[in-house]
């Protein structure tokens, strides 16, 4: 028998901080549940990049406490670390949240991405019994605007935009109920007490359905949603998205569709990965397979056998969703062509009245920015191509160690920036394309913006070399301004290195990097490259064979361009283009190649695919980048032939384009059907990959490859490469949720920097 009088229980204090995502995903009210059940006292508070937790009580108590504080944490938490420390009790009853620590010291902050509606609010947003029914503003800590909202840490609702909402008594309740889904939701709001929707300018009851009939009715209308204003219109009618693209000058680039997931299934062909994508808390534009009678206008996606669709994925979507009757809506970004996306409600109006019929708008501000994610399931399993809304700014780990804070500014287009701290980056949402003035004053108002946010200040900046991308122009600035070291990164080894980053690789590789175009210390434009190297330095071990470039940015406008240069560097007849063009463009186009005047020595894969798809038939002019390389993919996946284009590959490394130009005319001169030159590019290039990756490793005795660059975009050419390369024993690392195209270059930029930084100390 036990003696209880000496089984005297010994009280402790443990002083527990704990890293990672855990502000603004209901972590407080968690610890709250999980210590008051276990009868602990003590408390929780935010700071600025971590919660401080005091529990006392039991020792194997509070290790049970310890254990369950990770098993059972809420389902958004990313727990990066765990600081525990023992002391004497101090006493002092239950368990309490106290208020906020004011932000200082170094620490990283973390803040969670923007969350989908969860089904707990989506199940009451139905529910006409429950007093929320119908609010398009329904939230817990499970869900809603975080990144978006925010204006200054710790994440509390006095620094959010819904600080100008005071709670009514009933919503009080809700967020001090320590057993309820609100309790502590910064969010937390209903009809009474919350943001409004309108419909600007109109007086209605119900400005969702009265929006609804005006889209039913084939009109326009601006929607303002959680990052920025979108523009709706029914996507079953075919006028009134052809004059949504006539008004947003916009040629053939695929509109988005927003659609319920019953009505997705109808649309589209969609694998159980595919499921997974559109129904996760991040919601982004997934790309499916169409299907033949989706029902949708030929005007959302011309020619395109993909449809971009999302889910609702704030409760606003899941109203006007219903209300349309279940109809999909067209939901593209609210801006024209490519400026940034409309979210001040003033610069809205004004930008977006010429396009828009009507504005379903409401009085919550949005304070960032934040276009939609767009991800694709591929062969590889899931890749992000756009990290947007939902993604950012969760943190990525970083194999190697940033000293001190590096700040890198990615490229030109599909702008990212990133930050280093410690072995955390933290990479931006899309900033979008920096070709003007407007664009470039949003980049660095959102640099400003995240410094202030996670109280960063960097200590130097990473770049790429080209001079004259915008976001080089502003690390020079910034550098002579503040006084920071710069470090110049090659667009090339930066792909590379966002690929290792990615799969936590810190050691030399095959780096393949296949992507339009990148400054080359040569001059050329490269984008055809084999790499060997690690984080620290890299050399060219080989690339494809350098054509020009006839008219520099044109030639991605007009791929015709590329397969003339083609067809004379492979000393091929040029009636192919000939036939087809203005005797006098021919004639301006074949003296730039052959005087090499604007025309610029390229190794580039994208314009490789430009000039292939040109020679095809395919099509001469292109309104967006890569149209002609997407095209030549879904042509390949139709192919029935197959078989490849011959090439060679020269021991000094240049890979011989001229027999696949060869090849790829003899067979359109003989009318072989467009998806079978598609598909013997395709093998062609698979091939390219294998022997130029065995030869590197026989000479390195390397045997990992990590595939990046936006060419890998393509799931065909990705799918494939990587499971010859790993047929042939090779280690084959691909990208996820970070994109291979230039919106990953900021993180590879950062993590060279941060290697170099290390060295000098
Ligand atoms: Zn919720
Ligand atoms: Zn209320
Ligand atoms: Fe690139």
């Amino acid at each position: 028998m036990h003696d209880r009088g000496e089984r005297e229980v010994r009280l402790t204090r443990r002083s527990v901080v704990v890293r990672g995502i855990v502000q603004g995903v209901g972590f407080r009210p968690f610890v709250h549940r999980l210590a008051t059940g276990l009868a602990l006292g003590g408390f929780i508070r935010n700071r600025t990049g971590s919660v401080q937790i005091e529990v006392e009580g039991p020792g194997s108590i509070l290790d049970d406490f310890m254990s369950r504080l990770v098993a059972q944490a809420p389902a958004h938490a990313s727990i990066q670390g765990i600081e525990a420390v023992d002391g004497p009790p101090v006493g002092g009853g239950g368990f309490r949240i106290e208020p906020s620590v004011d932000p200082s010291g170094p620490e990283a902050v973390q803040l969670s991405p923007d969350l989908a509606t969860c089904d707990d609010c989506l199940a009451e947003l139905f529910d006409p019994a429950n007093r929320r029914h119908g609010y398009p503003f329904i939230s817990c800590t499970q869900c809603g605007p975080r990144l978006t909202v925010i204006t200054a840490v710790p994440y509390d609702r006095e620094r959010t935009t819904w600080a100008a909402f005071p709670m009514c008594a009933l919503c009080r309740a809700d967020y001090d109920d320590a057993g309820g889904r609100r309790y502590h939701a910064q969010g937390n709001a209903c009809a009474a007490c919350g943001p409004r929707v309108s419909l600007r300018g109109v007086a209605c009851e119900d400005p969702i359905h009265k929006a609804a009939s005006e889209l039913r009715g084939g009109r326009i209308v601006a929607v303002k949603g959680l990052g920025g204003y979108h523009l709706a219109v029914d996507a079953t009618r075919e006028h009134a998205v052809g004059e949504l693209r006539r008004r947003k000058h916009r040629d053939e680039k695929p509109f988005a569709i927003l659609a319920s997931a019953d009505r997705v299934a109808k649309l589209c062909h969609v694998s159980p990965g595919e499921w997974g994508l559109l129904q996760g808390p991040q919601r982004p534009i997934v790309l499916l397979r169409r299907r033949s009678d989706a029902g949708v206008a030929e005007a959302v996606a011309p020619g395109s056998p993909r449809l971009g669709v999302m889910l609702p994925h704030a409760p606003l979507h899941h109203l006007l969703i219903r209300a349309m009757g279940d109809a999909p809506l067209v939901m593209t970004s609210g801006n024209r062509s490519d400026e940034p996306i409309a979210f001040e409600d003033a610069d809205a109006v004004e930008r977006l009245s010429g396009i828009a019929d009507h504005f379903l708008v409401h009085d919550r501000p949005i304070h960032l920015r934040c276009d939609d994610s767009i991800a694709q399931a591929t062969e590889n399993g899931v890749q992000v191509t756009r990290r947007s809304r939902g993604f950012a700014p969760a943190t990525l780990p970083l194999p190697t160690n940033c000293r001190r804070p590096v700040l890198a500014l990615g490229g030109h287009l599909k702008s990212t920036v990133a930050f280093g701290m410690g072995r955390r980056a933290l990479l931006t949402h899309h900033l979008g394309d920096l070709h003007d003035h407007r664009a470039y004053r949003a980049f660095a108002d959102s640099i400003s913006h995240y410094e202030n946010l996670f109280a960063i200040v960097p200590a130097a900046l990473a770049h790429d070399l080209h001079p004259d991308y915008a976001s080089s122009v502003y690390a020079r600035e910034r550098s002579l301004r503040d006084g920071l070291p710069c470090v110049g990164v090659q667009h090339h080894h930066a792909h590379m290195a966002s690929c290792m980053v990615e799969n936590g690789l810190n050691e030399p590789v095959i780096g393949v990097t296949f992507d339009g175009s990148g400054y080359g210390p040569d001059g050329a434009i490269w984008g055809g490259e084999f790499l060997v190297g690690d984080l620290r330095s890299f050399r060219r071990a080989a690339h494809l064979r350098y054509v020009p470039l006839p008219g520099g940015e044109r030639a991605i406008r007009e791929p015709w361009r590329m397969a003339l240069s083609h067809l004379i560097d492979a000393g091929e007849s040029t009636s192919l283009i000939d036939v087809r063009k203005r005797p006098a463009e021919v004639r301006i186009v074949r003296s730039l190649i052959e005087k090499r005047l604007c025309a610029p020595p390229t190794s580039s894969v994208g314009r490789l695919f430009d000039a292939v798809g040109s020679l095809a038939g395919l099509r001469d002019r292109a309104s967006f980048e890569g149209q002609a390389a997407m095209e030549l993919q879904w042509a390949a996946e139709r192919a029935e032939a197959d078989g490849a284009y011959p090439f060679d590959s020269s021991p000094d490394g240049v890979i011989d384009t001229r027999p696949i130009i060869a090849g790829v005319a003899a067979d359109t001169r003989r009318g072989a059907p467009v998806p079978d030159i598609a598909r013997r590019f395709h093998s062609a290039l698979v091939k390219i990959i294998e022997t130029v990756c065995a030869r590197i490793r026989n000479t390195t005795g390397h045997r990992k490859v990590v595939l990046s660059g936006g060419v890998f975009q393509n799931g065909l050419l990705s799918g494939e490469t990587t499971s010859r390369l790993a047929a042939r024993g090779f280690e084959v690392y691909t990208h996820r949720l970070v994109p291979p195209n230039d919106g990953g270059l900021a993180l590879g930029q950062l993590a060279i920097a941060a290697k170099r930084d290390g060295d000098e100390s």
